[in-house]
Protein backbone atom coordinates (compact mmCIF):
# COMPACT_ATOMS: atom_id res chain seq x y z
CA UNK A 1 0.00 0.00 0.00
CA UNK A 2 1.22 3.38 -0.89
CA UNK A 3 0.24 4.79 3.15
CA UNK A 4 1.89 8.00 4.76
CA UNK A 5 2.54 9.18 8.47
CA UNK A 6 -0.50 10.53 8.70
CA UNK A 7 -2.42 7.33 7.61
CA UNK A 8 -3.60 8.44 4.09
CA UNK A 9 -3.88 5.36 1.78
CA UNK A 10 -3.33 6.52 -2.05
CA UNK A 11 -5.33 4.21 -4.57
CA UNK A 12 -5.51 7.10 -7.07
CA UNK A 13 -3.00 7.20 -9.62
CA UNK A 14 -2.75 10.66 -12.05
CA UNK A 15 -0.26 10.12 -15.04
CA UNK A 16 0.85 12.85 -16.56
CA UNK A 17 1.59 11.79 -20.38
CA UNK A 18 2.77 14.83 -22.13
CA UNK A 19 3.53 18.38 -20.40
CA UNK A 20 2.62 19.80 -24.19
CA UNK A 21 -0.73 21.58 -25.22
CA UNK A 22 -2.29 22.78 -28.41
CA UNK A 23 -4.17 25.42 -25.83
CA UNK A 24 -2.85 28.32 -23.95
CA UNK A 25 -5.13 28.81 -20.89
CA UNK A 26 -4.12 31.85 -19.12
CA UNK A 27 -4.22 30.37 -16.03
CA UNK A 28 -2.16 27.62 -17.51
CA UNK A 29 0.35 28.40 -19.94
CA UNK A 30 1.82 31.73 -21.03
CA UNK A 31 0.82 32.48 -24.63
CA UNK A 32 4.73 31.33 -26.26
CA UNK A 33 4.07 27.67 -24.52
CA UNK A 34 6.88 26.38 -22.07
CA UNK A 35 10.20 24.24 -22.59
CA UNK A 36 9.10 21.39 -23.55
CA UNK A 37 10.82 18.20 -22.01
CA UNK A 38 13.24 16.30 -24.11
CA UNK A 39 12.10 13.24 -26.00
CA UNK A 40 14.65 11.13 -23.89
CA UNK A 41 13.35 11.92 -20.66
CA UNK A 42 10.08 11.26 -21.19
CA UNK A 43 8.65 7.80 -20.17
CA UNK A 44 7.98 5.43 -22.99
CA UNK A 45 4.63 3.47 -23.39
CA UNK A 46 6.36 0.66 -21.95
CA UNK A 47 7.62 2.41 -19.36
CA UNK A 48 4.40 3.98 -18.21
CA UNK A 49 2.68 0.99 -18.49
CA UNK A 50 5.62 -0.85 -16.49
CA UNK A 51 4.73 1.46 -13.84
CA UNK A 52 0.97 1.36 -13.74
CA UNK A 53 1.45 -2.55 -13.44
CA UNK A 54 3.22 -1.78 -10.34
CA UNK A 55 1.30 0.31 -9.10
CA UNK A 56 -2.34 -1.76 -9.84
CA UNK A 57 -0.58 -4.96 -8.68
CA UNK A 58 1.58 -4.02 -5.88
CA UNK A 59 0.97 -0.90 -4.71
CA UNK A 60 -3.20 -1.00 -4.18
CA UNK A 61 -3.79 1.38 -6.89
CA UNK A 62 -7.44 1.22 -8.11
CA UNK A 63 -8.11 4.09 -9.98
CA UNK A 64 -5.78 5.43 -12.75
CA UNK A 65 -6.52 9.10 -14.77
CA UNK A 66 -4.43 9.81 -17.83
CA UNK A 67 -3.36 13.59 -17.85
CA UNK A 68 -1.32 16.12 -18.55
CA UNK A 69 -0.82 18.62 -20.81
CA UNK A 70 -3.02 17.63 -22.94
CA UNK A 71 -2.94 13.74 -23.13
CA UNK A 72 -5.24 12.97 -26.44
CA UNK A 73 -1.72 14.65 -28.09
CA UNK A 74 0.41 11.69 -26.89
CA UNK A 75 0.59 9.23 -30.16
CA UNK A 76 0.15 5.86 -27.98
CA UNK A 77 -2.57 6.32 -25.43
CA UNK A 78 -4.99 4.35 -26.75
CA UNK A 79 -2.59 1.54 -26.83
CA UNK A 80 -1.61 2.49 -22.95
CA UNK A 81 -5.28 2.46 -22.03
CA UNK A 82 -5.84 -0.98 -23.76
CA UNK A 83 -2.71 -3.28 -21.76
CA UNK A 84 -3.61 -0.75 -18.50
CA UNK A 85 -7.26 -2.57 -19.31
CA UNK A 86 -5.93 -5.94 -18.95
CA UNK A 87 -4.08 -5.51 -15.74
CA UNK A 88 -5.67 -7.68 -13.02
CA UNK A 89 -7.14 -6.75 -10.83
CA UNK A 90 -8.20 -3.58 -13.55
CA UNK A 91 -8.17 -0.26 -12.85
CA UNK A 92 -10.78 2.34 -13.18
CA UNK A 93 -9.29 4.47 -15.96
CA UNK A 94 -10.96 7.96 -16.81
CA UNK A 95 -9.10 10.95 -19.11
CA UNK A 96 -8.83 14.33 -18.33
CA UNK A 97 -8.66 16.72 -21.58
CA UNK A 98 -9.66 19.87 -23.04
CA UNK A 99 -11.42 17.85 -26.06
CA UNK A 100 -9.85 18.72 -28.77
CA UNK A 101 -9.55 15.37 -31.18
CA UNK A 102 -12.05 13.71 -28.44
CA UNK A 103 -13.92 13.34 -32.33
CA UNK A 104 -11.60 11.45 -33.68
CA UNK A 105 -10.50 9.21 -30.81
CA UNK A 106 -13.47 8.75 -28.32
CA UNK A 107 -14.58 5.46 -29.62
CA UNK A 108 -11.30 3.77 -29.88
CA UNK A 109 -10.67 5.23 -26.30
CA UNK A 110 -13.87 3.39 -24.80
CA UNK A 111 -13.22 0.18 -27.37
CA UNK A 112 -9.80 0.27 -25.08
CA UNK A 113 -11.34 0.26 -21.85
CA UNK A 114 -11.47 3.97 -21.03
CA UNK A 115 -14.38 4.17 -18.65
CA UNK A 116 -14.82 7.85 -18.71
CA UNK A 117 -13.60 11.57 -19.02
CA UNK A 118 -13.05 15.03 -17.28
CA UNK A 119 -14.05 17.56 -20.39
CA UNK A 120 -12.29 20.65 -19.29
CA UNK A 121 -14.35 23.88 -20.77
CA UNK A 122 -14.54 27.55 -18.92
CA UNK A 123 -17.30 29.23 -20.99
CA UNK A 124 -19.99 29.04 -23.95
CA UNK A 125 -18.72 32.02 -25.21
CA UNK A 126 -16.75 31.38 -28.41
CA UNK A 127 -14.90 35.10 -27.77
CA UNK A 128 -14.42 34.07 -24.24
CA UNK A 129 -12.90 30.82 -25.09
CA UNK A 130 -10.19 32.14 -27.53
CA UNK A 131 -9.56 34.51 -25.00
CA UNK A 132 -9.09 32.59 -21.99
CA UNK A 133 -7.33 30.28 -23.88
CA UNK A 134 -5.57 31.85 -26.77
CA UNK A 135 -6.63 29.49 -29.12
CA UNK A 136 -10.13 29.19 -31.36
CA UNK A 137 -11.03 25.96 -30.86
CA UNK A 138 -14.21 26.31 -28.84
CA UNK A 139 -16.37 23.58 -31.45
CA UNK A 140 -13.86 21.31 -31.33
CA UNK A 141 -14.46 20.90 -27.89
CA UNK A 142 -18.02 20.90 -27.67
CA UNK A 143 -17.89 18.38 -30.31
CA UNK A 144 -15.47 16.31 -28.45
CA UNK A 145 -18.04 16.72 -25.85
CA UNK A 146 -20.69 15.08 -27.25
CA UNK A 147 -18.37 12.22 -29.23
CA UNK A 148 -17.93 11.32 -25.35
CA UNK A 149 -21.10 11.11 -24.49
CA UNK A 150 -22.15 9.54 -27.78
CA UNK A 151 -19.24 7.11 -27.27
CA UNK A 152 -20.36 5.84 -23.61
CA UNK A 153 -17.53 7.65 -21.67
CA UNK A 154 -19.99 8.45 -19.18
CA UNK A 155 -20.48 9.92 -16.69
CA UNK A 156 -19.33 12.99 -18.88
CA UNK A 157 -17.10 15.81 -16.20
CA UNK A 158 -16.73 18.99 -17.33
CA UNK A 159 -14.50 21.00 -15.44
CA UNK A 160 -14.53 24.60 -15.74
CA UNK A 161 -12.71 27.84 -13.84
CA UNK A 162 -14.07 31.05 -13.37
CA UNK A 163 -11.18 34.28 -13.95
CA UNK A 164 -12.30 37.48 -13.03
CA UNK A 165 -13.38 39.57 -15.44
CA UNK A 166 -13.32 37.08 -18.21
CA UNK A 167 -16.51 34.73 -17.30
CA UNK A 168 -17.07 34.66 -13.93
CA UNK A 169 -20.75 35.70 -14.57
CA UNK A 170 -20.92 32.22 -16.08
CA UNK A 171 -22.02 30.02 -13.78
CA UNK A 172 -25.40 29.68 -13.84
CA UNK A 173 -25.56 29.72 -17.94
CA UNK A 174 -22.41 26.37 -17.33
CA UNK A 175 -24.67 24.37 -15.16
CA UNK A 176 -28.22 25.36 -17.29
CA UNK A 177 -25.82 24.08 -20.25
CA UNK A 178 -24.79 20.72 -18.81
CA UNK A 179 -27.65 19.81 -17.23
CA UNK A 180 -29.50 20.07 -20.39
CA UNK A 181 -26.80 17.93 -22.30
CA UNK A 182 -26.29 15.47 -19.42
CA UNK A 183 -22.66 16.39 -18.36
CA UNK A 184 -21.47 16.51 -14.47
CA UNK A 185 -20.16 20.24 -14.22
CA UNK A 186 -17.34 20.78 -11.17
CA UNK A 187 -15.92 24.37 -10.47
CA UNK A 188 -12.39 24.44 -10.12
CA UNK A 189 -10.93 27.33 -7.76
CA UNK A 190 -7.81 28.57 -9.49
CA UNK A 191 -5.10 27.47 -7.69
CA UNK A 192 -1.60 29.08 -8.02
CA UNK A 193 0.06 26.65 -10.09
CA UNK A 194 0.37 28.30 -13.34
CA UNK A 195 3.85 28.48 -14.77
CA UNK A 196 3.84 32.65 -14.86
CA UNK A 197 3.38 32.55 -11.36
CA UNK A 198 0.16 35.19 -11.42
CA UNK A 199 -2.39 33.89 -9.19
CA UNK A 200 -3.29 36.13 -6.79
CA UNK A 201 -5.62 34.81 -3.78
CA UNK A 202 -7.45 38.28 -3.43
CA UNK A 203 -8.52 38.32 -7.03
CA UNK A 204 -9.51 34.69 -7.26
CA UNK A 205 -13.30 33.64 -7.69
CA UNK A 206 -13.93 31.39 -4.85
CA UNK A 207 -16.39 28.60 -3.81
CA UNK A 208 -18.38 30.41 -1.66
CA UNK A 209 -19.02 33.25 -5.08
CA UNK A 210 -19.74 30.36 -7.20
CA UNK A 211 -22.66 28.96 -4.74
CA UNK A 212 -24.02 32.42 -4.49
CA UNK A 213 -23.85 32.96 -8.45
CA UNK A 214 -25.67 29.63 -8.68
CA UNK A 215 -28.26 29.82 -6.02
CA UNK A 216 -29.74 33.07 -8.27
CA UNK A 217 -30.83 30.57 -10.70
CA UNK A 218 -30.70 27.25 -9.10
CA UNK A 219 -31.85 25.33 -5.62
CA UNK A 220 -28.56 23.50 -4.00
CA UNK A 221 -28.99 20.84 -1.65
CA UNK A 222 -25.86 19.70 -0.08
CA UNK A 223 -25.22 15.91 -0.60
CA UNK A 224 -24.37 14.36 2.69
CA UNK A 225 -20.59 15.12 3.55
CA UNK A 226 -20.43 10.64 3.68
CA UNK A 227 -20.47 10.80 0.01
CA UNK A 228 -17.74 13.04 -0.56
CA UNK A 229 -15.43 10.37 0.57
CA UNK A 230 -11.90 11.08 -1.01
CA UNK A 231 -13.56 12.89 -4.00
CA UNK A 232 -11.91 16.71 -4.46
CA UNK A 233 -15.68 17.92 -5.39
CA UNK A 234 -18.24 19.21 -3.25
CA UNK A 235 -21.40 18.19 -4.31
CA UNK A 236 -24.69 19.38 -4.59
CA UNK A 237 -27.86 17.95 -6.18
CA UNK A 238 -29.05 20.22 -8.30
CA UNK A 239 -33.18 21.89 -8.78
CA UNK A 240 -33.77 18.20 -5.87
CA UNK A 241 -32.00 16.29 -8.80
CA UNK A 242 -30.66 14.20 -10.21
CA UNK A 243 -28.32 16.15 -11.81
CA UNK A 244 -25.59 17.42 -9.82
CA UNK A 245 -22.83 20.47 -9.53
CA UNK A 246 -19.57 19.98 -8.00
CA UNK A 247 -17.06 22.40 -6.47
CA UNK A 248 -13.27 21.57 -6.12
CA UNK A 249 -12.23 23.88 -3.57
CA UNK A 250 -8.76 23.70 -3.35
CA UNK A 251 -8.01 27.17 -1.99
CA UNK A 252 -10.72 28.15 0.24
CA UNK A 253 -11.88 24.58 1.50
CA UNK A 254 -8.46 21.81 1.02
CA UNK A 255 -9.73 18.05 1.45
CA UNK A 256 -5.74 17.60 1.87
CA UNK A 257 -7.19 15.20 4.85
CA UNK A 258 -8.52 12.98 2.84
CA UNK A 259 -6.45 12.73 0.07
CA UNK A 260 -6.17 9.13 -1.72
CA UNK A 261 -3.63 10.72 -4.95
CA UNK A 262 -0.17 10.06 -6.28
CA UNK A 263 1.30 11.28 -8.84
CA UNK A 264 3.28 10.46 -11.65
CA UNK A 265 4.79 12.85 -14.35
CA UNK A 266 5.92 12.74 -17.92
CA UNK A 267 9.37 12.30 -17.03
CA UNK A 268 8.98 9.29 -14.49
CA UNK A 269 8.71 11.34 -11.44
CA UNK A 270 6.15 10.92 -8.29
CA UNK A 271 4.84 13.68 -6.88
CA UNK A 272 2.81 13.46 -3.47
CA UNK A 273 0.69 16.48 -4.09
CA UNK A 274 0.01 19.00 -6.65
CA UNK A 275 1.63 21.82 -4.53
CA UNK A 276 4.63 19.56 -3.73
CA UNK A 277 7.96 20.93 -3.99
CA UNK A 278 9.89 17.76 -4.11
CA UNK A 279 9.91 14.97 -6.54
CA UNK A 280 11.02 11.25 -6.70
CA UNK A 281 13.08 9.96 -9.50
CA UNK A 282 11.35 6.35 -10.78
CA UNK A 283 12.61 6.61 -14.09
CA UNK A 284 16.12 6.25 -12.53
CA UNK A 285 15.31 2.82 -11.08
CA UNK A 286 13.57 2.01 -14.93
CA UNK A 287 16.18 2.64 -16.54
CA UNK A 288 18.64 0.98 -14.29
CA UNK A 289 20.56 -2.01 -15.69
CA UNK A 290 19.26 -4.59 -12.83
CA UNK A 291 15.97 -2.66 -12.55
CA UNK A 292 13.57 -4.40 -10.29
CA UNK A 293 9.93 -4.30 -9.89
CA UNK A 294 10.78 -4.77 -6.32
CA UNK A 295 12.80 -1.70 -6.25
CA UNK A 296 10.73 0.69 -8.08
CA UNK A 297 7.72 -0.28 -5.46
CA UNK A 298 10.29 0.04 -2.89
CA UNK A 299 11.08 3.60 -3.81
CA UNK A 300 7.13 4.71 -4.54
CA UNK A 301 6.13 3.55 -1.41
CA UNK A 302 9.26 5.69 0.69
CA UNK A 303 8.23 8.85 -1.68
CA UNK A 304 4.21 8.43 -0.05
CA UNK A 305 5.77 7.73 3.34
CA UNK A 306 6.96 11.64 2.94
CA UNK A 307 3.66 12.83 2.15
CA UNK A 308 3.02 16.29 3.46
CA UNK A 309 -0.07 16.71 5.62
CA UNK A 310 -1.65 19.65 3.30
CA UNK A 311 -1.23 21.82 0.24
CA UNK A 312 0.71 24.42 2.53
CA UNK A 313 -1.72 27.10 0.93
CA UNK A 314 -2.56 28.85 4.10
CA UNK A 315 1.26 28.53 5.46
CA UNK A 316 2.68 32.30 4.84
CA UNK A 317 6.08 30.68 3.77
CA UNK A 318 4.11 29.09 1.18
CA UNK A 319 6.48 28.15 -2.31
CA UNK A 320 4.64 27.59 -5.39
CA UNK A 321 6.36 24.88 -6.92
CA UNK A 322 8.85 24.74 -9.68
CA UNK A 323 7.04 23.09 -12.17
CA UNK A 324 3.29 24.46 -13.64
CA UNK A 325 0.68 22.00 -13.18
CA UNK A 326 0.53 21.89 -17.22
CA UNK A 327 3.98 19.90 -16.48
CA UNK A 328 2.65 17.66 -13.15
CA UNK A 329 -0.32 16.95 -14.20
CA UNK A 330 -3.51 18.13 -13.56
N1 LIG B 1 -5.15 19.66 -20.78
C1 LIG B 1 -6.09 18.92 -20.03
C2 LIG B 1 -7.25 19.78 -19.60
O1 LIG B 1 -7.16 21.00 -19.71
O2 LIG B 1 -8.22 19.19 -19.14
C3 LIG B 1 -5.50 18.20 -18.85
C4 LIG B 1 -4.49 18.96 -18.02
S1 LIG B 1 -5.10 20.40 -17.19
C5 LIG B 1 -3.65 20.93 -16.35
C6 LIG B 1 -6.14 19.67 -15.96
C7 LIG B 1 -7.13 20.58 -15.30
O3 LIG B 1 -6.42 21.55 -14.57
C8 LIG B 1 -8.03 21.37 -16.26
O4 LIG B 1 -9.36 21.15 -15.90
C9 LIG B 1 -7.63 22.79 -16.06
O5 LIG B 1 -8.72 23.67 -16.20
C10 LIG B 1 -7.11 22.76 -14.65
N2 LIG B 1 -6.17 23.83 -14.35
C11 LIG B 1 -5.07 24.22 -15.02
N3 LIG B 1 -4.44 25.23 -14.40
C12 LIG B 1 -5.16 25.50 -13.29
C13 LIG B 1 -5.05 26.42 -12.21
N4 LIG B 1 -4.06 27.31 -12.15
N5 LIG B 1 -5.98 26.39 -11.24
C14 LIG B 1 -7.01 25.51 -11.28
N6 LIG B 1 -7.17 24.60 -12.25
C15 LIG B 1 -6.27 24.60 -13.25
FE1 LIG C 1 -3.53 22.98 -21.85
FE2 LIG C 1 -5.09 21.94 -19.99
FE3 LIG C 1 -3.22 23.82 -19.37
FE4 LIG C 1 -5.34 24.53 -20.79
S1 LIG C 1 -5.36 23.74 -18.68
S2 LIG C 1 -3.19 25.07 -21.25
S3 LIG C 1 -5.74 22.74 -21.97
S4 LIG C 1 -2.83 21.77 -20.07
Amino acid sequence: MLIDTYGRVATDLRVSLTDRCNLRCTYCMPEEGLQWLAKPDLLTDDEIVRLIRIAVTRLGIEEVRFTGGEPLLRPGLVGIVERCAALEPRPKMSLTTNGIGLKRTAEALKAAGLDRVNVSLDTLRPDVFKTLTRRDRHRDVLEGLEAARDAGLTPVKVNSVLMPGLNDDEAPDLLAWAVENDYELRFIEQMPLDAQHGWKRDGMITAGDILASLRTRFELTEEGSEKRGSAPAERWLVDGGPHRVGVIASVTRPFCSACDRTRLTADGQVRTCLFATEETDLRAALRADDSADDEIARIWKLAMWGKKAGSGLDDPTFLQPDRPMSAIGG
